[in-house]
């Protein structure tokens, strides 16, 4: 008689949820309204959809800061302008 019987927890809220959205990914549950996606729009996306529905954290991997992930963006597109510029000087 080992919690056998208790719902299953949300991953964001902790809260039981029996009605869930199953991410693909990290198998966690979350409620829909958690999960970001409304009830009607879970049922409307057809088993195989659903089946492979992932939660925010798992579709990206840093959902939390925003700033942070364009910052990344800025470096990249530094460096890539860097590296361009660095080939076209040893072209001479
Ligand atoms: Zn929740
Ligand atoms: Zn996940």
């Amino acid at each position: 008689m080992f919690a056998k019987n208790k719902s299953p927890l949300c991953n964001k809220c902790h809260e039981a949820v029996s009605d869930f959205v199953l991410c693909r990914e990290c198998e966690n549950r979350y409620h829909h309204a958690c999960a970001g996606i409304t009830e009607n729009a879970y049922r409307r996306m057809g088993q195989e959809k659903r089946a492979n529905w992932k939660c925010t954290s798992c579709r990206n991997p840093t959902p939390e800061n925003p700033a942070l992930a364009d910052l990344l963006n800025e470096i990249k597109c530094f460096l890539k302008r860097f590296l361009h510029n660095e080939k076209r000087l040893q072209l001479f």
